[in-house]
């Protein structure tokens, strides 16, 4: 039994029962539109295949680049869209309903690497690599975690020396670092020799960078995540981001990328409970309809409610951003909430499914696993909610 043909869904059998819509403008609409048919034409086509293979679709790359979603907020003069945040939050959320992986490649790129070069770039290295990276004609990654600093980044050893004869020598590893195997451009934090935490722009074909994909990964298996090995990796001093003045630099940069991964969970959570509505609409047993079981309806209800609540938060932040009134603890809430109800409704999905819910060929599976990536990146559930936690009490519960 066939799940019904994503094109062919009527608004019902969309995740939307509250009227998502009215809340957009026509120019937030036809992003979400344009984002939503290349996801169905050249996205879910792909996507469980290069996901079982775990091989990255870099032919979805052109694309891609032509969508102008990547930077989405950022300004034209840099060759990017300039939408504002829900257009783009929209956008990232119907890429994240194709292929979690291809999503988790957006975060990178757009959220952390393009971000971190427009917010903390000099003009030259914003005209040098801005332009090319919307088009995704070359790919950025973003190096900060490393084998023994995760949550806790300000432990890391990377070092960053000066060299006599001018520029910087960089020493260490980054761990998990997605796309860094084909990166044109690797952002890279370490610490100087004053002992701050600073960022450079290491190219990823130059002597001493190493990355290595890490093998046999069970979530967003079509991503690429490294393991990099920085060994007298040498950076003029033109390609140290002038804007990167200590770990709170990481933290401004995280914080935008973290918004957009909000939105991820939504555009997973709203796959799942979408294939589940179809599926249980078809699927028969005891002469009925699954969706006829009251068990069944229970679960679709809690689903679709969920993502009710999940599409406010997400419209809400995203005007809140173009107003410049999120604060960093308010986006740690949503990326906590959303991804984690993303984490419930597709599991909920998987049940619904039977045993067809564990082939990849219904996709629930794959947004299942892929969730557990989420689930850990930009701030584990639990740092979010040490971070909220943080806000709302004034006490510090990292240590
Ligand atoms: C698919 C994927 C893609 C990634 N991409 C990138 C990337 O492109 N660039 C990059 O720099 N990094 C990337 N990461 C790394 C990611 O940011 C880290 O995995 C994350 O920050 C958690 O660090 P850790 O894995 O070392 O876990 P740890 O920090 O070792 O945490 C392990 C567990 O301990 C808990 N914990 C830790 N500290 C506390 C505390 N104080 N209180 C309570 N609980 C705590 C955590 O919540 C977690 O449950 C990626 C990770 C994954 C899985």
């Amino acid at each position: 039994m066939s799940i019904m043909p994503d094109a062919a869904r009527s608004n019902v059998e969309r995740a939307d029962f509250i009227g998502m819509d009215r809340l957009l403008s026509d120019g937030e609409r036809e992003v979400r539109d344009r984002a939503r048919a290349f996801v169905d034409e050249k996205v879910i086509p792909m996507a469980a295949d290069h996901w079982d293979r775990a091989e990255f679709p870099f032919e979805l790359l052109p694309g891609l680049g032509e969508l102008g979603i990547m930077g989405g907020t950022l300004s034209p003069e840099y060759g990017c869209a300039g939408m504002n945040n829900v257009a783009y939050g929209l956008a990232i959320a119907e890429l994240a309903r194709g292929s979690g992986s291809l999503s988790t490649f957006l975060h990178v790129q757009s959220g952390l690497a393009m971000t971190a070069i427009n917010e903390l770039g000099s003009e030259e290295q914003k005209q040098k690599w801005l332009p090319q990276m919307a088009r995704c004609e070359k790919v950025g990654c973003f190096g900060l975690t490393e084998p023994d600093a995760g949550s806790d980044p300000g432990s890391m050893t990377t070092t960053a020396r000066r060299h006599p004869d001018g520029g910087y020598v960089l020493d260490g590893e980054k761990r998990w670092i997605g796309n860094a195997s084909f990166s044109d451009v690797a952002v890279i934090w370490a610490r100087t020799d004053d002992g701050k935490i600073s960022g450079f722009l290491v190219s990823g074909d130059g002597p001493g960078f190493r990355a290595e994909v890490i093998p046999r990964k069970g979530s967003q298996r079509a991503a690429w995540q490294t393991h990099i090995t920085l060994e007298n990796c040498r950076v003029p001093e033109e390609d140290r981001l002038p804007g990167a003045t200590g770990l709170g630099s990481t933290f401004s940069i995280l914080t935008h990328s973290r918004y957009g991964v909000g939105w991820d969970g939504l555009g997973q959570a709203s796959d799942c409970y979408e294939v589940a509505l179809s599926y249980a609409k078809r699927r028969e047993q005891f002469g009925r309809p699954i969706a006829s079981f009251q068990l069944v309806q229970q679960k679709l209800v809690e689903m679709v409610t969920e993502i009710s609540q999940c599409q406010l938060l997400a419209i809400h932040m995203g005007r809140l951003k173009d107003d410049g009134a999120l604060d960093p603890a308010t986006v740690s809430m949503f990326k906590m909430n959303n991804v984690a109800k993303a984490r419930r409704i597709s599991a909920f999905a998987r049940d619904v499914l039977g045993g067809n819910g564990v082939l990849l060929d219904y996709r629930v599976m794959e947004h299942m696993a892929d969730i557990e990536g989420v689930y850990s990146y930009e701030g584990t559930n639990d740092v979010n909610t040490l971070i909220v936690g943080q806000a709302i009490t004034g006490h510090k519960a990292f240590a």
